[in-house]
């Protein structure tokens, strides 16, 4: 990709997530986003109360920061944002992005999610705004199809459809896996297999 101009803006991809645990899917779709884009850096941003995801228990926000600090700490162009946890109440994606356009008003965004959290987009609120606040790219994800259908009604010219080399892992199976005494290795990075282990996170009870 082309070097950009010292006056160009700076480009953030902005990588929203439960990450209970974050897992290779989630850093292969942010490291082909951020060499697409040629973004000067991802920012990870655990979630607060995801409120998704009412019908289960989510693991302490400090766990899921760690975990994602651990994960990410090698990459120089990836960084981990604690706005969502330090935000008492559920979490909205339009108070991340609100959030964060503040704290770099230099910067473009590129809000990266999965197949699956692209189409859930339809149903999130304010979507107007959102699609002001950040370009979205849709990364796919085996099992869940992206088609015109899906996108129907959303700004076009303000998504990317990206495909990343396909990774059937899920946080979803990872705690189950754990919880059924399987190994995790090679699914999440080394230190969140240790992390996990150490903490006893996902054991039977808590799965
Ligand atoms: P859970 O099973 O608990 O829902 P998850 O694996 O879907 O966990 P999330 O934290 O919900 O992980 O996902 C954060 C973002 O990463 C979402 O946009 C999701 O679509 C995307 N994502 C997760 N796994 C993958 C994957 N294997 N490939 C591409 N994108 C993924
Ligand atoms: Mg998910």
């Amino acid at each position: 990709m082309a070097r950009r101009e010292g006056n160009e803006r700076r480009r953030i991809g902005i990588m929203g997530g439960t990450f209970d645990p974050i897992h290779h899917g989630h850093l292969v779709a942010a490291s082909e986003v951020q060499s697409w884009f040629d973004l000067d850096e991802v920012i990870f941003v655990p979630t607060g109360e995801p409120w998704q995801k009412a019908d289960r228990e989510v693991s302490p926000a400090e766990h899921r920061y760690l975990m994602t600090v651990i994960a990410t700490a090698a990459n120089p162009r990836f960084e981990v944002s604690r706005v969502d946890i330090d935000r008492s109440g559920l979490t909205y994606t339009i108070d991340t992005l609100r959030e964060l356009t503040a704290l770099h008003p230099d910067a473009d965004l590129y809000f990266i999610t999965g197949a699956d959290a692209m189409a859930a987009l339809l149903t999130w609120q304010d979507h107007e705004e959102l699609f002001e606040l950040a370009h979205f790219v849709g990364c796919t994800r085996p099992g869940h199809e992206l088609t015109d259908v899906t996108l129907e009604g959303l700004p076009r010219d303000r998504i990317t459809l990206v495909e990343i080399p396909a990774l059937t892992i899920s946080s979803t199976d990872c705690r189950h896996r754990v919880a059924r005494g399987e190994p995790v290795w090679y699914l999440v990075p080394d230190g969140v297999v240790q992390y996990i282990g150490k903490h006893e996170l996902y054991s039977k009870d808590s799965a």
